[in-house]
């Protein structure tokens, strides 16, 4: 077995936009997020954000002719 073939694996803080910050495993340290498991809908579990955003998605193929 070869060593120090992976990065190193470390728990880190990870600061989302929201200011929420987040304890991580990862191999990189202060890491930035735009979006955490506070602030996204999917974690969040509000369906109705997930419509809304479906529905922009709708507008948008429509406006420019995708659907
Ligand atoms: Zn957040």
């Amino acid at each position: 077995m070869k060593k120090n073939i992976h990065p190193q694996y470390v728990t880190t803080t990870a600061r989302c936009a929201c200011g929420n910050e987040i304890e991580i495993g990862s191999t990189k340290e202060n890491i930035k997020v735009e979006i955490c498991s506070k602030c996204h809908p999917f974690y969040t579990g509000d369906n109705r954000r997930i419509v809304d955003t479906t529905g922009r998605v709708e507008r948008f193929k429509k406006k420019y002719g995708l659907n």
